[in-house]
């Protein structure tokens, strides 16, 4: 019998399915194959795909219903949209003077001192209203979609304190309910010490596991608990003596981990069998090991170094060589990366980590889908999932990195339908 479709794209030059025989995350060699079909096309049915492969047998497959949509792609690259898993989108506003400072070479501690840095962020915010903080947030989401993500991963941690880490994920929630992409929303109360506990961290500590998991597990405003484990914010017994509490009401652990210092944090996501942990520039070769073994995800934020700036990036060459399952996300904030753009993310990737563009895409969408819990959603254009995805003004997939700083996508459909600025 065939198929029934009211979407059909046809004329797709590439077209990126990203298909995979068995629900896991793609590893080493596999992790390049993106699945790419010549003169490809896409069937979708209710906002589900129905058949996506080559054009001759998707005709032969499917039975159009009068009054469906044809989309001709104009003989260019289709592909899943990206899955951004690690972002903290809703933020108050952007920190340009730091970036000087930074690029002029004041330390980190030095700008902190002077007012920079998360701490900025954190007063920004709790001076907001929810309601101004949604409609600049709403803003950004839509530079998000309109860049080509159609599921987003949102952290809190610019409230650090009940009232305004709840603000953060109503807004989170607010968010999802308005837009037609996926938002995913996590609690990151831990993302610092406030500095009114600066004397007292062991308090702040009480507050988070005591007091804003529960009130977040309870009243469903996150799916995941992340902390960011470091020197000088939280150490690595603080951070699994939280990470466990969350673990028990039913969330799902993730961390930031590794990043300025090798403090162990990979390590204890891996005890603890978290989702993931992001970040890793400083992450030793036997703990690369130790993940490949582990099902935790490494999540890499290329655009964290280039935005500080660094000249160092995660090992991801070595990662994917060892067996590490990795994704690629935008970490979009207003202090080490500003940018909510994944195509950059990805050129970023592949000029200073060495992935090979497809190794890229497929971590920025079919990888990053398993970190944010829809393998069976998103993350690739695979019979079932919901038809997300972009046209691009590209004829090669190579142009994605290759063209770095422009905005290679021309349409973004989100459920099957074609999105716009007012959608959002
Ligand atoms: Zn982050």
């Amino acid at each position: 019998m065939k198929q029934e479709a009211d979407l059909l794209v046809s004329n797709c030059r590439q077209l990126l399915t990203l298909q995979n025989p068995s629900v896991s995350t793609r590893r080493g060699r596999l992790l390049g194959d993106l699945g790419l079909v010549q003169d490809g096309m896409i069937a979708a049915y209710h906002g589900r795909i129905v058949a996506a492969g080559p054009e001759s047998k998707v005709t032969e497959q499917i039975s159009f219903t009068p009054g469906g949509i044809t989309v001709d792609a104009g003989h260019s690259v289709v592909m899943p949209g990206f899955v951004d898993c690690h972002t903290h989108t809703v933020f108050a506003n952007y920190r340009l003077d730091e970036y000087e400072w930074r690029i002029a070479g004041r330390p980190y501690a030095e700008i902190a001192k002077a007012g920079g840095g998360i701490a900025k962020s954190v007063s920004d915010v709790r001076g907001m209203s929810e309601k101004t903080l949604l409609a600049v947030s709403r803003k950004r989401l839509n530079g998000c979609i309109s860049n080509g993500s159609t599921t987003i991963e949102i952290k809190s941690g610019y409230g650090l304190d009940l009232e305004n880490e709840l603000k953060q994920l109503r807004v989170i929630r607010e968010l999802d309910r308005l837009s037609p992409v996926t938002i995913v929303p996590t609690f990151c109360g831990a993302h610092s010490v406030p500095p009114e506990y600066a004397q007292d961290r062991e308090a702040y500590i009480d507050l988070v596991v005591n007091e804003m998991i529960p009130v977040v597990a309870k009243e469903g405003l996150a799916e995941y608990v992340d902390v960011f484990c470091e020197t000088g914010v939280f150490t690595v017994p603080e951070a699994e003596r939280i990470l466990r509490a969350a673990v028990e009401l039913g969330l799902k652990a993730r961390l930031h981990a590794d990043e300025l210092s090798d403090v162990g944090a990979a390590d204890l996501a891996v005890r603890l069998t978290a989702i993931s942990a992001d970040h890793l520039t400083k992450i030793s070769p036997s703990t690369v090991v130790r993940l490949a073994d582990s099902s935790v995800i490494a999540v890499l934020l290329p655009g964290t170094s280039f935005g500080l700036p660094s000249l160092q990036f995660a090992p991801a060459r070595e990662m994917v060589n060892k067996g590490v399952a990795i994704a690629i996300a935008s970490d979009f904030n207003p202090g080490s990366s500003p940018s909510e753009s994944m195509s950059m993310m990805i050129a970023i990737a592949c000029s200073h980590m060495r992935l090979s563009p497809a190794e890229a895409i497929a971590a920025a969408t079919y990888n990053a889908a398993f970190v944010v819990g829809r393998e069976r959603e998103v993350g690739s254009l695979e019979v079932g999932k919901r038809a997300d995805f972009l046209i691009l003004d590209c004829e090669d997939y190579r142009e994605i990195p290759y063209r770095f700083g422009i905005n290679p996508v021309r349409q973004v459909f989100v459920g099957g339908r074609l999105w716009s600025r007012e959608d959002a």
